[in-house]
């Protein structure tokens, strides 16, 4: 890894879009206010023509919402400027290259180049040819790209991607963002599983019964209907951020710490998952979409009357899946996953359930004990809960459950740093432990390829199946008890309860 403070030159394609104003400039700020950054200038790309001074605008104007956001925001803001810019239009690249060149020798920035694409996916190829084409990667520095979800659109399309954006950048030198990867409490599944000598030991088939991701979001599908249309919650959510937590939790320990490491376990991981035929995808995988429904007195529309959106659309807006990991550690231990938009409740987190104890010795009417549970809380909780049964107190031997939770909404929530700014960090540092490999992609591509293709063969006449603002649709509870197991309801696993 390099230094611990990185200098160069952050080219953002897509600089007047939502990614760039609402996570990047104030990710760049709180990195300049924490003294991260050595030295650094900022080159906004887009359509609209703009002057340096209305971008600089702009980005004070993204700074309001954060805390001490004014401080310095002249001094952060004088370091962006602005190139109005068709990235489809090869001429524009060669006034970018000599902004640069000129940026570079002004800010002492030794020719290091992040290029970050906030951009439709359509452009990532041609915005990485025309890099190489026009010699913006011919510098002294390091050059990276960064480049941001959806990877494609299935493996096929994902491996043309990667054709394109090979002839200009090595795969060390793609930095493909799967947020996820940067929130803390993702982060910290390796340090829970792989520091704690209570849970490696136990962390296998013979101790743990199934592990439960889920991944609820409160909002529908706003303004992205066109582009949710040709996605959906499988390709939107699972094939990156629900897979890529569960190889976490799968992976064997890595030998070391390092992003090739880690990256080498977390693609054995991928490759162990059992693949679903597409015949028989329905035993294990089901899909819902949200119809009319109501949350908090306020009525919302059904999906297939969202703005952008086919009348008779057969999009999924929630997935419930059943993965099985055929190696020696996971042999019969599913791990369920569920991801969904307009749910009662937004929470994403870990459900670990431990297999119960060969023999209950407190058996009676009221002395039914409860599994062993880690959750782990990524958002919006963050942190651990163990569940346990200890003694209630009293005279009579009863058990009651208890839980120990550790919260970092409490600690440390306000100093949590944004998972964009972590990863923008990252990538100037050079370090892509948390950034996902082309290996890992392919590998979920072909994972979830095949359900999508027998989806979208077949119609789902249910759909819409779950009311907007409920737990989700019925089937997603069928797919668990047809194994004896259930979802655990986590809102009642929160860490403050
Ligand atoms: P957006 O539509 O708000 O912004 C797109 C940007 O691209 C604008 O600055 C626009 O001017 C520019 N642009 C479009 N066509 C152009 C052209 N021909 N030449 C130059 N500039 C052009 O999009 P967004 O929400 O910021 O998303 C950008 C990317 O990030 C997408 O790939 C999206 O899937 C991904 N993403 C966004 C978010 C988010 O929170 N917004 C989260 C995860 C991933």
């Amino acid at each position: 890894m390099e230094n611990d403070k990185p200098s160069g030159l952050i080219m953002i394609f897509g600089a007047t879009g939502d990614l760039a104003n609402r996570k990047l400039f104030p990710s760049i700020y709180r990195l300049f206010q924490k003294g991260k950054l050595n030295k650094f200038a900022v080159v906004g790309v887009a359509r609209r023509p703009l002057t340096n001074e209305q971008f600089q605008e702009n980005v004070k104007e993204s700074l309001s919402d954060i805390a001490g956001g004014q401080d310095h925001a002249e001094e952060f803001a004088s370091h962006f400027y602005y190139h109005s810019h068709d990235v489809t239009s090869s001429e524009s690249y060669i006034q970018l290259k000599d902004i640069a060149g000129k940026l570079d020798a002004q800010y002492g920035l030794l020719g290091n180049r992040i290029f970050y694409l906030a951009m439709a996916p359509e452009f990532f190829g041609t915005i990485a040819e025309q890099i190489k084409a026009q010699g913006l990667s011919d510098t002294a520095g390091y050059k990276r790209l960064v480049i941001e979800k959806p990877f494609g659109h299935s493996f096929e399309s994902a491996k043309e991607l990667n054709e394109k954006i090979r002839t200009a950048f090595s795969e060390e030198e793609i930095y493909r963002i799967d947020h996820y990867l940067g929130k803390e409490m993702v982060q910290n599944i390796e340090v829970i599983r792989f520091s704690n000598a209570i849970f490696e030991p136990l962390w296998n088939s013979r101790y743990i019964s199934n592990i439960q991701v889920t991944s609820s979001e409160t909002l529908g599908v706003e303004e992205r209907g066109r582009y949710y249309e040709n996605s959906g919650a499988l390709r939107d959510m699972v094939q990156n951020h629900l897979l890529q937590m569960v190889a976490l939790l799968a992976m064997e320990p890595p030998i070391r710490l390092t992003d090739d490491e880690v990256r080498s376990e977390k693609v054995r991981a991928l490759r162990s998952l059992r693949p679903v035929a597409k015949d028989e995808v329905k035993n294990y995988f089901v899909r819902g979409q949200y119809g009319p429904g109501s949350a908090g007195g306020k009525e919302l529309p059904a999906y297939r009357d969202e703005h952008n959106v086919d009348s008779v659309s057969n999009t999924e807006t929630f997935v419930a899946g059943k993965l099985l990991i055929d190696n020696f550690r996971w042999a019969g231990v599913p791990f369920y996953i569920r991801t969904g938009k307009r749910l009662e409740a937004k929470s994403t987190a870990i459900v670990v359930q431990f297999k119960d104890i060969p023999m209950n010795l407190y058996y009676g009417a009221e002395q039914v004990l409860n599994p062993n549970l880690l959750v782990i809380h990524i958002q919006p909780d963050e942190g651990i809960t163990l569940h346990l049964n200890a003694k209630k107190a009293g005279k009579d031997i009863e058990t009651t459950p208890i839980t120990l939770t550790v919260s970092n909404n409490s600690i440390d929530r306000i100093n949590t740093p944004e998972a964009y700014e972590k990863l923008l960090f990252d990538s100037m540092r050079g370090d892509a432990t948390n950034f996902t490999h082309w290996d890992e992609v392919a590998l979920s591509w072909k994972f979830v390829d095949s359900i999508s293709e027998a989806w979208e063969t077949e119609k789902d006449s249910s759909f819409p199946n779950y009311p907007s603002g409920s737990k989700g649709p019925e089937c997603a509870s069928e797919l668990l008890k047809k194994d004896g197991h259930f979802w655990w309801p986590i809102e009642k696993l929160e860490t403050g309860g």
